[in-house]
């Protein structure tokens, strides 16, 4: 597939494909950039009413507090945004104490972190400390999350409820001076454990430190913000301290719009709910619609997180950063993987390409294209016509070689019928097999038909030399061969009439290739399957296949024996010299075959009648020439015109070549009886015959047999044990 698409696209298809790639990965990198430089990711679900003021300096203030009327839900709930200060800081109303933060999130409880005074008592006295109390708010002192921290150097601390029972106590001392910080066990430092649900307490504290180390600090403070400045004697007055407050929603309504929050009872001292969103909402479950699931948690597989106001999915495939840089490395490595294969195949196509036309080069050389464009340059003018066909236009007109496009094989290859696109129909000959010796045949037919126009021999149109098997392209001859006509069964049509035109044709044509053509062409391969007919029965030559040309000077020339058994000249064949008389030879043949109808050579028979030409030349020296003769025939033909016929054959089956006639005299002979034929005069046996007939002189009844002819027919004999097989 790949290959029919470079094929018809080539280099512009692919380059437009690179292109295209080069493009998406522009806009995937564009993409990735973009997401990158992003905004960072806020928190979306609202924590505020629509329209309240929902930070103050780094606090959150989530709905049911709120700053200014209407955003929050009662009093207790208000919020007010010092911005008068250095950065601005959220207080609570109804205390006026900082907000450190108001969390909603926890699952259990919700929890308001303030900021409370320190309590510092320096003079050696009985001191009472009360809270501030929270009864009636919906705040309580947060137990698990505070501890009462006492920091002084001798101490004694008691906490007590409303009702004044003791709820815990500590005590302090110090090793002259010596404070020990990093734990309140006693030594500078003491702690007391708040019990849960608290909302009002009474420190009574009794101190008796002394010198530098008199004060002593107290503090309720959240856990996790205790650090050893806390405890320092040497703290400020006017420190602050976080504690953390639980508190409840109280008599606020939940909104029923959607079912992505619960709410249960709290465990503060009053009867109180909490509400919370459900698992993977986030967002304010005190608004409508509160819950929600934030746009960066949205496919989160493991579970969505918040830090800050930042939501990220749980696990590192969908944190963004990681998510970005993943996507950034799977994108690049998709484009580099397809650029990649793309280069890949780039490379694989080139190679391909280049082999491909390597091996058109290789076939191209093989087939002798060289040779032939040589020869072609040397015969420039005569090839004005001939095509160099491609291996697809060949390979469509033929339907790829379609077994029913097979028009016969022969010992060179098979013929194929084509249907050009112009619709013209043409014979494309196939080699079977490419051996150097066929390619030198192959480049002699090339170049001899494209030296020939004659009527009477087959067209050759084009070649095509990029296949491993050369290619030849023929005009159509549509009436199959002599041989066939000849020798199949059916109702048979070949009069004498036709005999003689399709002979003298025949003749013509070989003659014309014997002298007419530039350089005397000996065919080497005359034979009844090389003479086809068309739709008037008029004869063409065809497979120049064996053809050799004569240089003019050279009568005879050396060369390896090709040809057909049953058609080869014997003195060819003994000797390899080849002469135009060789194709006088076989061309006897051919008329022994039209005047009796038998095959050339018959393997049924015995040895004795095995060769047609030696029966032929035996029958005649035998006076016996009408008994080998086909009867129709003899119907149709004057005893005259055969024992012409008779006599001509004879001669041109001599054994000697330079005994035989040529084919222009043969060809005249035929064609002086071809117009008896049509002028009959006498039926009569006639021994005054001149010309050609001259040479034997045979009577029609009683041929003498002379001692040469008996020579021959020994010599023939011979010549045919020697053959062991057909062509
Ligand atoms: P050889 O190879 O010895 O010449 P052959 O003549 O039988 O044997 P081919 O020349 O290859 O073999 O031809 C094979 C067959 O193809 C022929 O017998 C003929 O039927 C057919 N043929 C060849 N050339 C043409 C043509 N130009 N037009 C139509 N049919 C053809
Ligand atoms: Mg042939």
């Amino acid at each position: 597939m790949l290959s029919i698409i470079q094929k018809a696209f080539g280099t512009m298809f692919y380059n437009m494909f690179q292109l295209i790639i080069i493009a998406l990965f522009m806009l995937v990198h564009q993409l990735l950039m973009a997401a990158s430089s992003l905004p960072p990711m806020t928190a979306d679900p609202p924590i505020a009413k629509p329209g309240c003021q929902d930070i103050c300096g780094n606090v959150s203030i989530p709905y049911p507090f709120g700053i200014g009327e209407d955003c929050y839900h009662s009093l207790p709930y208000a919020v007010t945004c010092n911005t008068s200060l250095l950065s601005p800081k959220p207080f609570l109303s109804k205390f006026n104490y900082e907000v450190v933060e108001i969390s909603l999130e926890n699952m259990y409880t919700h929890t308001l972190i303030v900021n409370t005074p320190l309590q510092r008592t320096c003079s050696v006295q009985d001191v009472n400390i009360t809270s501030i109390d929270l009864r009636g708010t919906p705040y309580w002192f947060f137990g698990d999350s505070n501890a009462f921290i006492v920091g002084g150097c001798g101490s004694s601390t008691l906490l007590l409820d409303r009702s004044n029972k003791a709820l815990g106590g500590c005590t302090t001392a110090c090793d002259k001076g010596h404070i020990i910080t990093n734990n309140c066990t006693g030594r500078g430092c003491c702690s007391i454990d708040v019990p849960s649900s608290l909302d009002f307490y009474r420190l009574n504290v009794f101190n008796f430190g002394k010198g530098e180390y008199n004060c002593t600090n107290i503090m309720l403070i959240n856990k996790t913000a205790i650090v050893n400045k806390v405890v320092d004697p040497s703290l400020s007055e006017f420190a602050v301290i976080p504690t953390v407050l639980q508190w409840a929603s109280g008599n606020i309504a939940v909104p029923s719009d959607d079912r992505n929050r619960y709410c249960y009872p709290a465990e503060g001292p009053l009867e109180n709910f909490n509400c919370y969103c459900k698992y993977g909402y986030y967002g304010n479950p005190y608004l409508p619609y509160g819950c929600q699931v934030p746009r960066e948690c949205k496919g989160c597989k493991r579970g969505c997180s918040k830090d800050g106001n930042l939501y990220h999915c749980i696990g590192i495939d969908r944190d963004p950063n990681t998510q970005r840089i993943i996507w950034f490395i799977i994108g690049s490595s998709i484009i580099g993987l397809m650029l990649c294969t793309g280069n890949m195949s780039c490379i694989y196509l080139c190679i391909k390409r280049r082999k491909h036309m390597k091996l058109k080069e290789k076939f191209f050389h093989q087939n002798g294209g060289f040779l032939l464009k040589q020869r072609l340059t040397l015969n420039q003018g005569n090839n004005d016509s001939t095509k160099i066909f491609t291996t697809q236009e060949l390979r469509e007109a033929t339907n790829n070689y379609s077994k029913n496009n097979i028009l016969g094989r022969g010992g060179f290859g098979t013929v194929y019928k084509g249907n050009l696109p112009n619709n013209q129909v043409v014979a494309i000959k196939k080699s079977v097999v490419s051996d150097q010796s066929q390619v030198e045949q192959f480049i002699n037919e090339v170049v001899i038909l494209t030296q020939i126009n004659h009527r009477n021999v087959v067209k050759l149109l084009g070649c095509c030399l990029e296949t491993e098997v050369p290619l030849l392209v023929y005009e159509y001859v549509s009436n199959g061969t002599l041989f066939d006509h000849i020798h199949n069964d059916g109702p048979r049509w070949l009069s004498w009439e036709h005999c003689l035109r399709i002979s003298t044709e025949a003749a013509n044509a070989i003659a014309y290739l014997h002298s007419a053509a530039s350089m005397p062409i000996i065919h080497r391969d005359i034979k009844s399957s090389n003479i086809l007919l068309d739709d008037n029965f008029t004869a063409k030559i065809a497979d120049f296949g064996v053809s050799r040309l004569v240089p003019i000077d050279q009568d005879q020339v050396t060369t390896l024996v090709q040809g057909t058994f049953g058609y080869l000249d014997p003195e060819y064949f003994l000797t390899s010299h080849l002469s135009e008389k060789s194709d006088v030879y076989s061309f006897g043949v051919v008329l022994v075959e039209l005047l009796t109808k038998r095959k050339p050579i018959s393997w049924e028979t015995g040895l004795e009648d095995r060769n047609l030409a030696m029966q032929f030349i035996s029958s005649i020296k035998s006076n016996q020439l009408f008994d080998i003769l086909e009867p129709q025939l003899m119907k149709e033909a004057s005893q005259e015109e055969l024992i012409t016929i008779g006599n001509l054959v004879d001669q041109c089956l001599s054994v000697k070549g330079e005994d035989r006639p040529s084919m222009k005299d043969i060809a005249k002979e035929l064609e002086g009886l071809m117009k008896k034929s049509k002028h009959p005069g006498s039926n009569q046996c006639n021994n005054g015959n001149n010309g050609l007939l001259s040479v034997h002189k045979h009577s029609c009844v009683q041929p003498s047999q002379d001692q040469n002819t008996s020579r021959q027919i020994n010599f023939e004999k011979e010549l045919i044990m020697e053959m062991s097989s057909p062509r």
